[in-house]
C-alpha cells in the first residue's frame, strides 16, 4: 500500500525485551490444513490461528537460527498468487497479515482478492488481522480504533467463516491503549525483528541488501534468527523472498560443514509464543530459548534433509 514512514515498528527498540529468557518446549510445529491441492475442502478455521489467542506481544527475538516469514498488506490478486507458488516451491509456510477492506467482495477486484485470501489458507498458511484499511491505530480514538479491528473481523468471518487471532498493527504502531484493546479481544500481536525496507525500494536486489544488513546487525546483537517482514503487494518482494531463502540455505551448507546450528524455516508462531499473563496486555514475550532436547531434535531432522540438498547443490544438481 502506501509508503511506510519507518521500517521498524514503533517501540522496536523497546521491542528488545528486557525479560530474562525462558526455556520452554513449544508445541509441535505443524498445521492441520490440507496442503497444495486446490480441490480439497478447506478447514479455514485452522488458518485463523485460534491456538495463538491471548499471547504476549511477539517481537521475533531469538538466539536460535529460527526463521518465520510474514507478509503484510495483501491479499493482492496481482502479486500474492505468484508468492504462494514460490512458497510451495521453497517448502515454506508463512503468516499473512491481511488488510480486510481489500476483500470486501463489493467489486470484481475485491472478489478476486477474497479468492486469493481463501487460497492463502488452503495452501497451509496462517492469516492475521492487519486492520480494515491500514490505519495507524494510536492516532485514532477508541471508537475509531475498535472500528478498524472489529469491522475487519466481520470481513474475515465473511471470507473464512471465523475471525483471526493474530494481529499486526500497521506500521508496527501500537501503544498501551491499543495493546489493551487487542488483549480484550484475545489477540496475540506479532511484530518483527527482521525488516526488509521493501516499501522504500523498487528491486529485489535492494530489498535483499537491506534485509541482509539488518540480519547481520541483529546477529551482532544476539538474534540469530527471528520474524522477517515482507509485503506480498510488491513484485520485488516476491523475488526477494527467494533470494533470502537461497542465501540462508547456502549458509546452511557452510554451517553443516562446520557442525553449527542450521537455519530452520519454521511455519508456526508457537515457537515464539508465550501466553499472556492476566492483566498484562502489553507484555513483550521474552526471547525464545528452546529446550536443548527440542532444539537437538529439530536440528537432527533438518540436518538429514540439508545434507542431501547441499550434496545435490555441490554436484550441480
Ligand atoms: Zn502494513
Amino acid at each position: 500500500m502506501e509508503r511506510r514512514p519507518a521500517e521498524l515498528p514503533k517501540g522496536a527498540a523497546a521491542a528488545k525485551p528486557s525479560h530474562s529468557a525462558v526455556t520452554r518446549t513449544p508445541r509441535v510445529a505443524t498445521f492441520d490444513v490440507p496442503q497444495a491441492s486446490v480441490d480439497e475442502p478447506v478447514d479455514s478455521h485452522s488458518g485463523l490461528g485460534e491456538r495463538y489467542r491471548d499471547g504476549a506481544i511477539i517481537t521475533g527475538s531469538t538466539p536460535h537460527r529460527l526463521i518465520l516469514f510474514t507478509f503484510d498488506d495483501g491479499p493482492d490478486r496481482r502479486t500474492t498468487p505468484l508468492l504462494l507458488d514460490r512458497l510451495d516451491e521453497a517448502g515454506v509456510r508463512a503468516v499473512f497479515f491481511l488488510v480486510a477492506s481489500r476483500f470486501d467482495e463489493n467489486t470484481p477486484a475485491e472478489r478476486q482478492d477474497a479468492a486469493v485470501a481463501r487460497e492463502i489458507v488452503k495452501r497451509g498458511h496462517l492469516v492475521g488481522n492487519h486492520t480494515l484499511d491500514h490505519a495507524q491505530l494510536p492516532l485514532l480514538d477508541e471508537e475509531a480504533a475498535l472500528h478498524q479491528i472489529v469491522t475487519a473481523e466481520r470481513l474475515f468471518e465473511k471470507v473464512y467463516g471465523a475471525r483471526p487471532w493474530l494481529f499486526r498493527p500497521p506500521f508496527g504502531a501500537h501503544s498501551p491503549r491499543i495493546n489493551s484493546l487487542l488483549a480484550e479481544r484475545g489477540y496475540t500481536t506479532l511484530l518483527w525483528n527482521l525488516g526488509s525496507g521493501d516499501f522504500q525500494v523498487r528491486s529485489a536486489d535492494e530489498v535483499f541488501e537491506i534485509w541482509r544488513k539488518m540480519f547481520e546487525r541483529r546477529e551482532l546483537e544476539g538474534d540469530r534468527g527471528g520474524v522477517i517482514l515482507l509485503h506480498d503487494t510488491y513484485a520485488w518482494s516476491v523475488d526477494a523472498f527467494q533470494r533470502i531463502v537461497s542465501h540462508l540455505r547456502s549458509r546452511n551448507c557452510a554451517l553443516l560443514d562446520e557442525g553449527e546450528e542450521l537455519f530452520d524455516f519454521v511455519d508456526d508462531p508457537s515457537l515464539f509464543f508465550v501466553p499472556r499473563a492476566d492483566g498484562d496486555a502489553s507484555m513483550l514475550a521474552p526471547p525464545l530459548v528452546l529446550a536443548p532436547d527440542e532444539l537437538a531434535a529439530r536440528q537432527a531432522r533438518l540436518r538429514e534433509t540439508e545434507v542431501l540438498r547441499c550434496r545435490l547443490l555441490a554436484s550441480g544438481g
